[in-house]
């Protein structure tokens, strides 16, 4: 079940910056693999399933588009809409559901600190972190290393 939160995405970025400040001295406990990433699991399905209906991709960029999970879009689409768009701003595979990327968008105008990231790209989702914690990949960095396979 969804909880509002999304209609004030001021306030879920204030609540997102308070927990990166929160988090940040412990991120050295942070790794992945170990118990502490099940817990991490446990309340992120919890907490951001309720609130984002976030779908545990484990490279969560939140921030970066409106507080708006770009996974809920049913192509997955993760810089911007596809061209299918309706005219009224719905979503062409599920037409009663308004495109993710224009909540997204709007979203994002009302964010102070991270609003503009709305306009840089992505890059592209790393599949193997599926089910992870979004958070302990974020401290360690995994989530913006770049796949081994690029460096080969
Ligand atoms: S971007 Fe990923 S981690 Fe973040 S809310 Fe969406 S599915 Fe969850």
């Amino acid at each position: 079940m969804r909880i509002g939160l999304q209609a004030y995405p001021r306030f879920l970025e204030l609540a997102y910056q308070l927990s990166r400040r929160l988090l940040l001295p412990f991120s050295r406990w942070m790794v992945p693999g170990g118990w502490i990433e099940k817990i991490f699991v446990v309340l992120e399905k919890g907490a951001k399933g309720a609130i984002f209906d976030c779908r545990m991709c484990g490279d969560c960029v939140l921030h970066s588009t409106g507080m708006t999970c770009p996974m809920t879009c049913p192509k997955n689409m993760r810089n911007g809409p596809c061209g299918g768009v309706r005219q009224n701003g719905n979503c062409e595979i599920i037409p009663e559901m308004k495109c993710v990327w224009m909540q997204a968008w709007d979203r994002s105008k009302v964010m102070r600190v991270y609003g503009d990231d709305f306009l840089g790209i992505l890059p592209p989702r790393k599949g193997q972190l599926q089910d992870g914690s979004a958070w302990i990949n974020d401290f360690t960095g995994i989530a913006v290393q770049d796949p081994a396979s690029w460096l080969e």
